[in-house]
């Protein structure tokens, strides 16, 4: 329908940093080449980690030019890693080559990198020594943070120390012209590691290739497997296998969260999902990440997978041993990480059996340990850019470029879904995500990684950035480390890391809305806009508060969240209003003990959390009164829009305050009119990305960065965006680093970098 092009956009620049064999090999011809081809401007150059790259045009001519940079690419040439950053355009004119960047190279410490074409060509050829070898790997591919343990990047400090080479295999890592040169992990059947399948006792059951066979058999029989993967333990089961999926969702004790899945290849992921070019890039790219993919009606999978819900976390095997049990058994497989709940995955074969040997059947293991855990990445395409989700293998730890030199930090980032960072010269090192540390060995991960970002680096920061909420692990952590300390409000750090990963600076207004987040006044802070400027942040209107019985335990009980509501709307009596679903699902000796507590303002902060309104909605609209994972109403309340519609529920700017009292009213009569709850929930959204805009038009301020847990929200964050641009803002959303609080360290670093230059203290 021509009508319902969107508006025509203006010119937009792409930022590429591309890793790999990219330099000597007629690769900066190729880029000029390409960008003439699509009459796009801009300019390429080599630097320290590779190449660089800036293209801008049409929005739809740079998205070619990234779909078909790594498909053309010249003889010699590999790409191992490529990020893609979408920019406001710099109005370049022409193509150049620049001379290369000056300036120290630092020795990067490089991501995993999936199984390049060869090493799997020479895997799937009976003649090759390396046949079959689950552990074949190049200086095009293959583990590199995972196995690194101190630096320089060299074999005796990795976890291939052991290994001795064999004469063949030390002939390639000698050989200038050999694809192995210098390939630090290199191993073959000869010298390198094995696969061993282990029963639950740990009794070897059959060894190398029998082993991953046997393994392959035993998915077809509905087992669960346990298989060491790159930065981890994954659990495995055949995903269209009813019975495996159940047992797999009561063993792991995961009731509904959804599962990501390993397909064998292309064709198998658009049998499942709609790949766009994006899309298809990205699950073929050498982080192969999990990539958020649109589920097809009638996907052959079993519906425990992803129980509701239209979307898909699908990947490709990456790790040659992957690569090799799905030759053996070519159908999708349930591969989620293998821990418990929130904390890092299991990395040695002990840790594996204590934590997963009442879930897993089998064991397939092998002798190359892991140097830390390291997470699947989850990456999703919005408005025809990636944002990452979960930033971890293929991604971590490399850097995020800053504009400026920056001061030596450590930023300790927040609570749930941490991450930290450290900043070194014009770069940020963002870490792996390492979990929620109220878990004993996620903080055993956090401080790890502060070791493995500064101590591999070898560099002293000279000031630890942190969270103003005095009680997380992390900011008693940076408390504790004897540094100057700077602590930066939650929310105000979100919009930094918004703008910093969209290569910006302040002004602008941010819109930060998440679960929760420490508020100087004493409140729970969550439905944030902040004018955010070179010297600080002003607090430019916030979300109603109402009260949250319980305080945390709200969290996990959107019911209560509903009843915080109705309490601050209509006092006492709506703890009578047995037909509200939140209401009545409560007996009546809890419901009363919520209605004193409620009444004396005891154990009941007040919070203008957008999340927590997102939970009282969806337990108002009856989808969801308790929930078994973080997120959840929230989700289920974004899905449950899909086919909605209905006009926008009334969200007025009041001052500061946006009151969702009008809201409240009409949700309540849609809901005594049994209007289903798709409509109530579209109405929901588009009355949020109304108050958005109000407050965009009030403050006048052009750039809108949204940021915050909420917006993993796509719908929310699509209609906001498309708003925002219809309505002359431009919006800005968070590409290499998650909106949620695995971004926030980033965001403390630019926050402290300001601080230590003489702006005031910001929280
Ligand atoms: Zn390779
Ligand atoms: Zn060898
Ligand atoms: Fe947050």
């Amino acid at each position: 329908m021509p009508n319902e092009a969107p508006p025509a956009r203006p010119r937009e620049r792409l930022r590429l940093a591309v890793r790999g064999a990219v330099q000597g090999v007629g690769f900066r011809p190729f880029v000029h080449r390409l960008a003439g081809e699509l009459e796009l401007d801009g300019w390429v150059r080599n630097d320290a980690s590779g190449v660089m790259i800036e293209v801008e045009g049409s929005a739809e001519a740079v998205r070619t030019f990234l779909v078909r940079l790594p498909l053309e690419l010249p003889p010699h040439a590999a790409v191992t890693g490529l990020e893609p950053t979408f920019l406001d355009a710099a109005g370049f004119s022409g193509f150049e080559i620049r001379p290369s960047a000056g300036g120290a190279k630092t020795a990067l410490i490089l991501p995993d990198i999936a199984a390049c074409a060869e090493c799997l060509g020479e895997m799937r050829d009976p003649k090759n020594r390396r046949h079959r070898y689950p552990f074949t790997n190049c200086t095009h591919c293959g583990p590199r943070y995972t196995i690194v343990e101190s630096l320089p990047y060299d074999r005796p400090n990795t976890t291939m120390k052991s290994f001795r080479m064999c004469a063949a295999c030390q002939a390639e890592y000698d050989d200038p012209r050999d694809r192995r040169f210098h390939a630090q992990p290199t191993a073959c059947p000869d010298c390198g590691p094995q696969v061993r399948l282990w029963d639950r006792s740990g009794n070897v059951l059959a060894q190398r290739d029998a082993a991953i066979r046997r393994a392959a058999r035993a998915l077809a029989e509905g087992r669960v497997l346990a298989v060491k993967g790159v930065g981890g333990f994954q659990l495995w089961a055949d995903a269209r296998d009813p019975a495996a999926v159940r047992a797999l969702r009561e063993r792991k004790r995961r009731r509904e969260k959804p599962f990501a899945l390993m397909v064998p290849d292309l064709a198998a992921a658009r049998a499942l999902c709609e790949v766009s070019a994006m899309e298809e890039r990205l699950l073929a790219s050498g982080e192969a990440p999990i990539v958020l993919l649109r589920r097809r009606p009638g996907a052959a999978i079993d519906a425990r997978v992803a129980p509701g819900n239209p979307w898909l976390g699908l990947m490709l095997p990456h790790a040659p041993l992957q690569h090799l049990l799905l030759q053996d058994f070519p159908f999708p497989v349930v591969a989620t990480s293998g821990n418990l709940s929130e904390e890092p995955i299991a990395t040695d074969e002990l840790r594996a059996r204590e934590d997963l040997g009442e879930i897993a059947d089998l064991f397939l293991v092998h002798d190359r340990p892991i140097a830390r855990p390291v997470d699947d990445s989850i990456v999703a395409v919005v408005e025809g850019r990636e944002m990452v989700l979960r930033r971890a293998r293929g991604y971590a730890p490399l850097p995020v470029p800053a504009r400026e030199e920056l001061p030596r930090l450590l930023a300790v980032g927040g609570h749930l879904k941490s991450a930290v960072a450290v900043a070194h010269g014009r770069q940020v090192f963002v870490s792996q995500h390492l979990g929620d540390l109220s878990t004993e060995r996620a903080y055993a991960a956090f401080t790890d990684a502060i070791a493995s970002l500064s101590g591999l680096y070898g560099f002293a920061p000279e000031a630890v950035v942190c969270d103003s909420h005095p009680d997380y692990a992390s900011t008693r952590h940076a408390r504790g480390l004897g540094l100057p300390v700077v602590a930066v409000q939650h929310h105000h750090a979100h919009v930094l890391s918004c703008l910093a990963d969209n290569g910006l600076e302040p002004p602008a207004l941010g819109v930060a809305w998440d679960g929760s987040g420490w508020g100087p006044d004493g409140t729970v802070w969550g439905g944030e806009f902040l004018r955010v400027s070179p010297e600080g942040f002003v607090r430019a209107a916030h979300l109603r508060t109402f009260p949250l019985p319980g305080g945390e335990a709200a969290v996990r009980e959107p019911r209560r969240a509903a009843l915080g509501l109705l309490y601050a709307f209509a006092g006492a009596r709506a703890l009578e209003w047995d037909h509200l679903a939140p209401v009545a699902d409560f007996a009546p000796a809890p419901r009363a003990a919520l209605g004193a507590m409620l009444a004396r303002g005891l154990s009941s902060p007040a919070t203008s959390s957008v999340g927590r309104l997102f939970d009282a909605v969806a337990a108002l609209a009856g989808l969801r009164q308790t929930t078994t994972f973080e997120g959840q109403a929230a989700m289920e309340l974004e899905h449950a829009a899909e086919g909605g519609s209905g006009e926008a529920y009334p969200f007025p700017l009041d001052g500061e305050v946006i009151d969702w009292e009008p809201m409240l009213r009409l949700l309540l009569a849609d809901l005594r009119r049994g209007v289903p709850a798709a409509d109530v929930s579209a109405r929901f959204h588009d009355g949020l990305v109304s108050a958005i805009v109000a407050v965009a038009a009030r403050t006048g301020e052009r750039r809108v960065a949204l940021t915050g847990g909420c917006f993993q929200n796509r719908l929310l964050l699509t209609r906001a965006i498309r708003r925002l641009r219809a309505e002359g803002f431009e919006p800005l959303w968070h590409q290499r680093v998650p909106p949620n609080d695995g971004g926030l360290a980033l965001g403390q670093i630019a926050a402290a970098a300001r601080v230590l230059k003489g702006a005031a203290p910001c929280a």
